[in-house]
């Protein structure tokens, strides 16, 4: 969930797919179902860990499917982990965040991570932010809008929303039989929570850019800048991205920035 790719400045890397994102989001659904179904043997990493720090796991069948959906992120987060960005990007990227965080009133605990991954930008676990060195690149206003998008997902709580969507299909003990009859409607719910979710943080993005004297130009810029990208099963596509931004815009609420920076900064009741 919660994934930017790279687009602008050559970043973006052609895989199997054609687009390495793609098979990334396709396979969410996937890598979580089987998880489930298999004893996992790896390693994972602890989020608030120092570099460096991983538990071994002990073998055996994944207990509730919240356990395994939080597995699966820190085992993500762990090889993310591997990819180390350079300083002189986590210093640009590192400034925007701080600044980003500082336009929010009540500050959460969300760790950043910059790494060299493909992924430009994603939140993990509902607390951490990955941030690809690529988004260094990008002009200040643009880095503002996508770090704003993730700490919206993080703001909103969509990780656990997205726990309790798992947790209403596969309410016990995670087996093979009731995962897979379970499939395909949790898959259908999941995605459309999933594009409801980005939308959500599109426009948090965006109310909390204009409050910091940005312009929904910024916005588009940055979708323009990752290109034209279809609908998957995590992610609406561009277009409907870019059409939710002019809709939000056209609302009273949104319709001058003087207006936004009142309305859309604030904390959610
Ligand atoms: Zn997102």
């Amino acid at each position: 969930m919660a994934t930017w790719h790279a687009g602008c400045g050559g970043g973006r890397e052609k895989g199997a797919s054609g687009w390495p994102g793609l098979r990334l989001v396709l396979g969410l659904w996937l890598i979580w179902i089987v998880q489930a179904i298999q004893p996992l043997h790896a390693h994972e990493v602890d989020a608030g860990a120092p570099r460096g720090t991983f538990h071994a796991e002990a073998p055996g069948t994944p207990g509730g499917i919240a356990e395994v959906l939080d597995r699966s992120q820190r085992m993500r987060l762990a090889a993310l982990r591997e990819a180390e960005a350079s300083p002189e990007a986590v210093e640009v990227i590192r400034a925007s965040f701080n600044a980003v965080m500082a336009a929010w009133p009540r500050a959460p605990q969300v760790t950043l991570l910059v790494t060299r991954a493909p992924v430009i930008a994603e939140s993990l676990l509902g607390r951490v932010i990955v941030a690809s060195e690529a988004l260094a690149g990008l002009p200040e206003a643009q880095r503002r809008f996508v770090l704003a998008h993730e700490l919206g997902h993080v703001i909103e709580g969509h990780w656990t929303r997205m726990g309790l969507l798992y947790r209403k299909h596969v309410p016990g003990a995670v087996d093979p039989e009731h995962t897979q009859a379970v499939a395909h409607v949790l898959g259908r719910e999941a995605s459309a929570l999933a594009h409801e979710q980005e939308l959500a943080a599109d426009a948090f993005g965006l109310r909390l850019i204009l409050g910091m004297g940005h312009e929904v130009g910024d916005a588009l810029a940055a979708f323009r800048c990752f290109g034209a990208l279809p609908d998957t099963a995590t992610h609406p596509g561009t277009r409907k991205r870019v059409a939710h931004l002019h809709a939000l815009m056209a609302s009273p609420a949104l319709s001058s920035p003087t207006t936004a920076a009142v309305v859309g900064v604030g904390p959610q009741p």
